[in-house]
């Protein structure tokens, strides 16, 4: 019986290192599982919490100090939503499209 055995050549970007650094590049986004944080920004009080511990840098700060969510990288872990302590995030449901 065959068994499909995929090579490293076969492998999607974000499961390899091509360079130093490359995981910018890699769409960690589509990881999450199906919950996605939503900053209510009349809540925010711009204390950056959450900027500080996302694991995964994925809370951008703008110019005028507003913070927002980078969905190309965020994996929805939860953790943003977990530690702001004016409970300015929210978890949730996104449709997930495959393919
Ligand atoms: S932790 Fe909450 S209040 Fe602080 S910057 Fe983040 S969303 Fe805003
Ligand atoms: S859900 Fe997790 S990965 Fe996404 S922004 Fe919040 S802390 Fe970062």
């Amino acid at each position: 019986m065959d068994k499909f055995k995929p090579s490293w050549r076969e492998l999607p970007i974000a499961a390899i290192i091509t360079e130093p650094g490359n995981i910018a590049e890699s769409k960690t986004g589509e990881w999450r599982t199906g919950l996605k944080p939503v900053i209510d920004q009349e809540k925010c009080k711009q204390c950056y919490i959450c900027w500080a511990h996302c694991p995964d840098a994925s809370i951008v700060l703008k110019d005028d100090g507003v913070v927002e969510i980078d969905y190309y990288h965020c994996k929805g872990c939860g953790l943003c939503s977990r530690i702001c302590p004016y409970k300015a995030i929210e978890m949730v449901e996104e449709v997930v499209e495959y393919g």
